[in-house]
């Protein structure tokens, strides 16, 4: 029913929000798990938008008396938050073979859908291959398509795909941006003897991303 219809049928006028929002209210479960949000009452001072100018004024003026800080960066480079999340890296098992398995679960969890994988039955005629059935022929990942949400290392049943505390990624073009597995086991040799990543976890145990993160959920919960 639209909100026309509703007034000329003699009831309360509605706005289409909340008409939306008694027609959620009937679904089953609504009235119990649901929160709704009111939408601001705005008067004339809001209407002007009076409020928000003084408080920007007021911003600028105290900015005016703050002393300015000058970070010398690259030269200086930035204390990044425990939680960071950076650039991907594929690991390598003990025998320094890609560990991912090629199961997909990374891709299908990828919300970006950037991520690429192509699977290959492991050569069986290979002794070092023995333990595996599959691995990826082709993986692939745009980083310039990437929201670095870290939905793929928590998909990751074997702790193959992580991302890492490199933030300063940069390419000249698109194609450099578009990172093959050859370029993210590189990123694994690079950051596995840095001691800061994986960000995450380690072999189970959990990483300072983690530590970093327990604290404010309790808080959410309390
Ligand atoms: S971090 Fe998120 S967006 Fe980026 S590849 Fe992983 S799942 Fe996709
Ligand atoms: S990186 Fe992990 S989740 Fe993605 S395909 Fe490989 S094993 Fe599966």
């Amino acid at each position: 029913m639209t909100d026309a219809q509703t007034q000329t049928n003699g009831a309360q006028p509605q706005t289409s929000g909340e008409t939306r929002r008694a027609a959620n209210a009937e679904q089953p479960g609504a009235k119990k798990n649901v929160k709704w949000a009111e939408s601001p009452t705005l008067g004339l001072m809001e209407t002007l938008y009076l409020p928000a100018i003084a408080s920007g004024i007021g911003t600028t003026i105290r900015r005016m008396f703050v002393r300015n800080e000058t970070r010398q960066y690259p030269e200086v480079e930035p204390i990044m938050p425990a939680n960071y999340r950076g650039v991907h890296r594929l690991n390598r098992d003990s025998q320094g073979r890609v560990k991912c398995v090629a199961c997909f679960l990374c891709q299908t969890a990828c919300p970006a859908n950037c991520i690429s994988i192509e699977a290959a039955a492991a050569p069986k005629d290979d002794p070092a291959w023995q333990d595996r059935d599959k691995f990826p022929e082709k993986f692939e990942i745009d980083e310039l398509r990437c929201i670095y949400c870290g939905m793929c290392e928590q998909a990751c049943p074997v702790d193959a795909i992580e991302l890492t505390s490199i933030y300063d990624l940069t390419g000249a073009t698109r194609e450099e941006m578009m990172f093959d597995k050859e370029k993210l086991l590189e990123v694994f040799d690079i950051t596995s003897t840095t001691g800061k990543d994986p960000v995450r976890t380690t072999s189970g145990k959990l990483g300072p991303a983690s530590e970093f993160v327990e604290p404010q959920a309790t808080q959410l919960r309390s």
